[in-house]
């Protein structure tokens, strides 16, 4: 039998540097093979141009040259990670598995059944804490329940927040106990079923933002916000890292948005089922209209309301819309078009580059009044107080919306004030 390796799994963790599990595989003693699946499982739903396919695509082939530079290589492999592993155990002979934790219901599901299955095989599986600075039940009430209100959740955050939990794991150090290999492949994006994105992806430059960020970030006209997201859900950026400056630049509000990605992480490792049904469950009795002509209308930016249909358009050019606007769209469809969140909430999904399903969900039943830590249900968004409000000028509308103010441009799907009072009413029925 071949010499025992080690093996990290690389999910959505896509660096080098700065990589918690990573640090420990390398820790270990024996030689560490990195490894990554595309997987089946997760691929066959996406669209044939997904974007973000072409950037992990890419930061694989990054990946995969690095570790050559050290004498190693990346194990890429396709198929779904069931198949996968018994396949990779025939070829090496793997003693231990390292990787990083993630809370989502499907990778919670994979992760425990590939337990038990490398624990059948005598193999053990490790598993570390990488995405987040805390995690599960790290940040609980007095009464060891988990917190429901950001507010106080981030009071006790920020309090523990210290030196110790955003320290760099210093992996360079251990590079040399990479596995030593000749080249792997790499299957192409093609032989996968996918095709090249033309999208362009945000760089990791977000440092000339922070001094600003507070008084800037809720315009959308400007390019205040640091688009960070899919580097962020990716793993090219270490949240450390993220945090580390956010507290070097004093940019507390910044801060704060990093520790809401953590909050809506946590509520989706303690509540499952809020992926898919209203965390409060009464809203699952509202009676939507789910009107598919007017949801069409809703995707592609044709309501009449230039807000919504900026941002929307935004979303299907770039893979990115300004937070402001996505609460704007979210509310626009879940209450001014009583189209059930999920709807939205699958659109977002798929168009996103920096799709999130915890931040998702959470921002859709925010929006939707069903959510944790939600808008009243009677607060509904008035799109042109929020033109007022944050796009005075029209400057983000006319960017993206260029026949707003002719005559080609469309009429309102529905009028702001008989919307507003359907909602109030169905709403009611629903949660009286
Ligand atoms: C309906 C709706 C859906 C959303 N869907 C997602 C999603 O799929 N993925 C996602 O990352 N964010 C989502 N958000 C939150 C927020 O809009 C984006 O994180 C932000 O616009 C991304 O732009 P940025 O990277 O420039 O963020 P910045 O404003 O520069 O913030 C930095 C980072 O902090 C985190 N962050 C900021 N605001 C929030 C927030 N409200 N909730 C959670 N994390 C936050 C993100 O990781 C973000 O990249 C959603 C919000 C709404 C209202």
């Amino acid at each position: 039998m071949n010499k025992p390796i080690n093996i990290f799994w690389f999910r959505r963790d896509l660096r080098l540097e700065d990589n918690a599990g990573l640090y420990h595989a390398l820790n270990d003693g024996s030689a560490v093979l990195p490894l990554f699946i595309f997987d089946k499982n997760i691929l066959d739903k996406l669209p044939k141009d997904d974007a973000r396919v072409t950037f992990i695509y890419q930061t694989i082939q990054e990946l995969k040259e690095e570790l050559q530079k050290h004498g190693s290589d990346l194990l890429v492999k396709y198929g779904k990670p069931e198949k996968v592993w018994p396949e990779i155990l025939k070829e090496y002979n793997v003693e231990e598995v390292y990787t990083n934790h993630d809370y989502e219901p499907y990778a919670r599901e994979r992760d425990d059944s590939m337990a038990e299955f490398l624990t059948s095989e005598k193999i053990t599986f490790r598993t570390f804490k990488d995405q987040v600075i805390f995690e599960k039940n790290e940040i609980l009430k007095a009464d060891k329940t988990p917190y429901t209100v950001f507010t106080p959740y981030y009071k006790q955050w920020h309090a523990k927040l210290n030196d110790f939990f955003i320290k760099a794991y210093p992996t360079r150090k251990y590079f040399k106990n990479f596995l030593e290999t000749e080249h792997l492949p790499l299957p192409t994006l093609k032989e996968m079923g996918f095709e090249k994105s033309q999208l362009d992806f945000p760089k990791i430059s977000y440092k000339s933002k922070l001094d600003d960020y507070a008084k800037e970030r809720d315009f959308p006209a400007l390019d205040s916000t640091t688009r960070i997201g899919l580097h962020l859900r990716f793993g090219t950026l270490s949240i450390r890292k993220a945090v580390k400056d956010a507290i070097e630049a004093k940019s507390n509000v910044w801060l704060s948005e990093l520790a809401w990605r953590e909050f809506y992480m946590t509520i989706l490792w303690h509540f499952p089922y809020a992926a898919f049904d209203s965390f409060k469950k009464q809203y699952d009795k509202i009676k939507w209209r789910n009107n598919e002509k007017e949801f069409k209308a809703w995707c592609e930016g044709n309501t009449g309301y230039p807000i919504v249909d900026a941002g929307m358009r935004q979303l299907n050019e770039t893979g990115w819309m300004h937070n402001r606007v996505r609460m704007v769209v979210a509310s626009f469809l879940s209450k001014h078009l009583l189209i059930d969140w999920r709807w939205g909430e699958a659109y977002f999904a798929e168009k996103l580059l920096d799709y999130e399903m915890a931040s998702n969900v959470g921002g859709w039943q925010w929006a939707a009044g069903s959510g944790n830590d939600a808008a009243p249900y009677f607060r509904v968004f008035n799109p042109e107080l929020q033109t007022k409000r944050f796009d005075s000028k029209f400057e983000y509308i006319k960017k993206w919306v260029p026949e707003f103010g002719t005559k080609k441009y469309a009429q309102p799907i529905v009028e702001h004030k008989f919307a507003r009072e359907r909602v109030l009413k169905v709403f009611k029925e629903a949660l009286s």
